[in-house]
């Protein structure tokens, strides 16, 4: 198991942001999401010191939907890092957490009527839009509260990124943005920009996630930049802002082989200046929207393995208190995980298990095969590498509690969101009279 962060071993227990796995199951309980947030805001430091330019102002945007809650939102606010939000379930949350409204920018392929309303009428900085229809709500609102609404459109640069097909998003045929090669694209824009009420600032793509080849981003960064030109060329527009999404891969197993940040955001930037440069092209400003980069491997979750069992044709698995309640991946897209007895860290590694979790579902696998030391009932087991799309994607099946998260600094813990009780899982049930 790779260490991230602030990980050690002390004796032969794990200790993040200097505290102990022991302290935290005794205080917080298992299953436990607990976020690293020295090494969260040292991951959001290499963003802010690396993709900066002399020629153009610079936005790093977090992808809230990776992880977020009350505390996430604020802390990203403090940082400095602009909010990206997919719902308005994410907008309350942002806003409800600090967030400035004008740092918000508001993604999603169908956004509701009331959604925009709110987003607009709280003052959200940048609404990306995503096709005409959704580009006719805005306006009809915009008109009906007589403001004028900052927008971008989504388009797709046709950069098809080698990543599993569930996170694969600027294809032709993708269900978001708009293709720069449909002649519809380039009508929208031109009738966005006649329009009174709107502010086409200027477009969006985001190419997918878990991308390790940094070749898909400097492409689509140049056909971005190409058609913006080509865009205000042709239509006598004022494109003035690129915004390139997000997807950087990050390291989950051995098997991946993520870029080093600061040296890839350093080469992007370049690329960009001289493409920018080549054309003669003015831009105002440039920005990225990382969301796993930043806090996946600031985030582990931590459980408490109950049975362990061996199969009639000797697999041995290890049962968690868990399972894809609160990690879904491997359900989902056969994600991979390493994983380690968290209170025995330093022992020798002797036994291949799957561990399962404790759902009534056969697919309820968060890791096949990984290599433990003797797994006995009662031990803590870590799965690290799991701040991104874990606890956003959890759920109540079987009538599990969503865990906690607490995020550890320095000796401290900060509670940030509390395990579900019982009660919280019939709170919105009404009962049969
Ligand atoms: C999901 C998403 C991101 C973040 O993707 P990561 O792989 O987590 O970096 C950025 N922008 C948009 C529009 C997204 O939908």
């Amino acid at each position: 198991m790779k260490f991230f962060g602030s990980m050690e071993a002390k004796n032969d227990e794990l200790h993040i942001g200097g505290v102990g796995v022991e302290r935290l199951r005794e205080e917080f309980g298992t299953p436990l999401y607990v976020i690293d947030e020295g090494y969260f805001k040292s991951n959001a430091q290499i963003f802010l010191d690396n993709f900066k330019s002399d020629i153009f102002e610079t936005r790093v945007i977090y992808a809230s939907k990776a992880f977020t809650n009350l505390y996430m939102s604020n802390l990203v606010s403090e940082l400095g890092l602009y909010t990206d939000v997919v719902s308005g379930g994410e907008l309350y949350t942002a806003l409800k957490g600090g967030a400035e409204p004008q740092k918000i920018y508001y993604h999603g392929n169908n956004k509701l009527y009331e959604e925009l309303e709110m987003a607009i009428e709280s003052g959200v900085g940048t609404i990306v839009v995503d096709n005409e229809n959704e580009y006719e709500l805005i306006s009809e609102i915009a008109k009906n509260d007589k403001v004028k609404v900052s927008v971008l459109l989504r388009v797709n640069p046709g950069i098809e990124a080698k990543t599993h097909k569930y996170i694969q998003t600027a294809k032709d045929d993708s269900k978001f943005g708009m293709s720069i090669f449909n002649e519809k694209t380039k009508k929208l824009i031109e009738e966005m920009q006649r329009d009174e009420f709107i502010d086409l600032k200027g477009i969006h793509c985001h190419i997918g996630s878990q991308v390790f080849d940094e070749q898909f981003f400097f492409a689509s960064a140049n056909a971005m930049i190409e058609f913006a030109y080509e865009v205000n060329e042709s239509f006598n527009l004022n494109i003035r802002e690129i915004n390139l999404g997000g997807g950087f891969g990050v390291y989950y197993t051995e098997k991946d082989n993520p870029f080093e940040l600061s040296e890839f955001l350093k080469k992007y930037i370049t690329i960009i200046e001289e493409k920018l440069k080549s054309l003669q092209f003015n831009v105002e400003s440039i920005s990225i929207e990382p969301g796993r980069s930043l806090i996946n491997n600031a985030g582990s979750t931590i459980y408490t393995i109950g049975s362990v069992k061996e199969t009639i044709t000797g697999l041995q698995y290890i049962f968690i208190d868990g399972g894809m309640t609160d990690n879904p991946r491997h359900a989902l897209y056969q994600a991979e995980y390493e994983a380690g007895i968290a209170n025995k860290i330093n022992a020798k590694k002797t036994q291949e298990y799957t561990v399962a979790g404790k759902l009534c579902e056969t697919g309820d696998i968060l890791i096949e095969n990984v290599m433990l030391p003797k797994a006995e009932t009662g031990d803590i087991l870590i799965i690290p590498s799991t701040g991104a799309y874990t606890y956003s994607m959890s759920s109540n099946y079987n009538r599990m509690q969503r865990p906690g998260v607490v995020f550890v600094e320095n000796g401290e813990c900060r509670l940030a969101v509390k395990a579900e009780t019982y009660d919280d899982l019939i709170r919105n049930d009404v009962a049969r009279t």
